[in-house]
C-alpha cells in the first residue's frame, strides 16, 4: 500500500510500516495487543504534515509483530529500499522493538555503500495511548531521515532511533522491555541525541561511500548458537554442534571470550571445526570485547581456530554470519571478513 501527504515539498521520505507495538490495539476478546493497519498511525500523527516534506508509505499487509520476523523479510526490505532508492532522500522503517536490532543489523550488511539514511523506529506504547512514545520517535526519525548538509545525507547508515537517541543499527540491542529507553549501544557512542535540537556526532557516523548502492539479496540461516554456562553438559554442547545442516556456530562465552577448559568441551569444538564448522566467539557481556588468549581459559579456543567476534553484538554476529555464508566464500576469506569491520559493526584494534 502506498499513501502520501502533501506533494509540494522537496524532501521525500518513504515510511515502510512493518508492524510492531507502534500500530497495535488491544484485541477485545483476548486482551492481547495485535498489529493493525497504518491508518491508526497516520490518524494519530497529524503533525507529519507540518514537517513540510513529502512522506509516502509502504505498508506491510498484514502488519506483523516483529517476533515473527524472518531473514526472508530482511531480504524483502532491502529489495524495497533498493527499488525505491533513487526516488527518496531517506527511509524510516516502523518496526516492533523486539527484533529491531536484528533487522537493523541485517539491513546494514544487505545494503552496501549506503548513502541515504535508513532509520528504524517503533515504540513501547501503541500510538493510540495517551502516554505513547510513538509520536516523538516517529517524528524525530523522519527528521533524521531528511537531514542533509551540503546536499548529502547527514547519516548515511542503517540506524535505530528510540527515546531521544540515535544508534548505529548493528551496534544496538534491545535491553529493556519496560522503559521507554528500550535500546542501548554499549560498545559504540550514539550517532545523535535529540533534545531541543538534534545533535549529530559526525565523527562517529560512517563516511559517504564512493561507490553506488549494492543491494545483496541472499542470506543463509545455517547458523546455531551455543551459549555456555557453568554446568553445561556434553550432550547439550554436542546437540548444538551436531545440528543438521548448520555451517556456523556463535559461541557465547564468559567475559573476554572464556569457556571451561574441560577436555570434553574443547574436543567437541575441535571436532566441529574439523567437520568444517566456523565458530565465532562473542561475549555474553553487553559491553567490552572478546580477547582470545588473554586468559588461559581462551588460549585453547584461539589455538583450534575459533574466530574472534571482538565486540560485536549477538544480533550483528548473527546477521553477519548469515550474510557472509550466503556468499560462498573460501573458509579463510570467511574467517578474515568475520574479523573485519564491514559496516562499522566491530572494533578490532
Ligand atoms: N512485540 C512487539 C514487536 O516487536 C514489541 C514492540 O513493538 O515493542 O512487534
Amino acid at each position: 500500500m502506498t499513501n502520501s501527504t502533501p506533494k509540494s515539498a522537496k524532501t521525500r521520505i518513504l515510511i515502510i510500516y512493518t508492524g510492531g507495538t507502534v500500530g497495535m490495539v488491544m484485541d477485545a476478546a483476548t486482551g492481547a495487543l495485535k498489529p493493525i493497519g497504518f491508518k491508526e498511525i497516520r490518524d494519530n500523527i497529524p503533525e507529519i504534515v507540518k514537517l513540510g516534506f513529502e512522506v509516502e508509505v509502504h505498508a506491510f499487509n498484514p502488519p506483523m509483530d516483529s517476533s515473527n520476523m524472518h531473514p526472508d523479510i530482511w531480504v524483502e526490505l532491502a529489495g524495497i529500499i533498493g527499488k525505491k532508492y533513487a526516488a527518496y532522500d531517506g527511509f524510516v522503517i516502523l518496526h516492533g522493538s523486539d527484533t529491531m536490532a536484528f533487522t537493523a543489523s541485517a539491513l546494514s550488511f544487505l545494503l552496501e555503500n549506503l548513502s541515504k539514511p535508513v532509520v528504524l523506529t517503533g515504540s513501547q506504547l501503541p500510538i493510540g495511548e495517551i502516554r505513547t512514545d510513538a509520536k516523538e520517535n516517529i517524528i524525530t526519525a523522519l527528521e533524521i531521515a531528511a537531514a542533509r548538509k551540503g546536499g548529502k545525507a547527514l547519516v548515511p547508515e542503517v540506524c535505530i532511533y528510540f527515546d531521544y537517541q540515535l544508534f548505529r543499527g548493528n551496534r544496538s540491542k534491545k535491553y529493556n522491555a519496560e522503559k521507554f529507553e528500550a535500546f542501548y549501544s554499549m560498545n559504540y557512542p550514539p550517532l545523535a541525541e535529540a533534545g531541543i535540537s538534534i545533535k549529530y556526532q559526525r565523527q562517529f557516523i560512517l563516511k559517504h561511500p564512493e561507490k553506488p548502492l549494492k543491494v545483496h539479496r541472499k542470506l543463509d540461516p545455517a547458523v546455531a548458537v551455543l551459549k555456555v554456562f557453568p554446568g553445561i553438559t556434553q550432550a547439550t554442547v554436542d546437540a548444538v554442534l551436531e545440528t543438521r545442516g548448520i555451517k556456523a556456530v556463535i559461541l557465547e562465552t564468559f567475559g573476554s571470550g572464556n569457556t571451561t577448559t574441560a577436555s570434553w568441551f574443547t574436543d567437541s569444538l575441535r571436532k566441529g571445526i574439523k567437520r568444517g564448522l566456523v565458530i565465532v566467539d562473542i561475549t555474553q557481556c553487553d559491553g567490552g570485547a572478546v580477547e582470545l588468549g588473554r586468559y588461559e581459559t581462551s588460549v585453547q579456543l584461539k589455538e583450534m581456530g575459533v574466530v574472534s567476534g571482538y565486540d560485536m553484538t549477538f544480533e550483528a554476529a548473527l546477521a553477519k554470519l548469515m550474510f557472509l555464508l550466503a556468499q560462498k566464500l573460501s573458509r579463510s576469506r570467511l574467517r578474515e571478513l568475520l574479523e573485519t569491520s564491514l559496516r562499522g559493526e566491530l572494533t578490532n584494534a
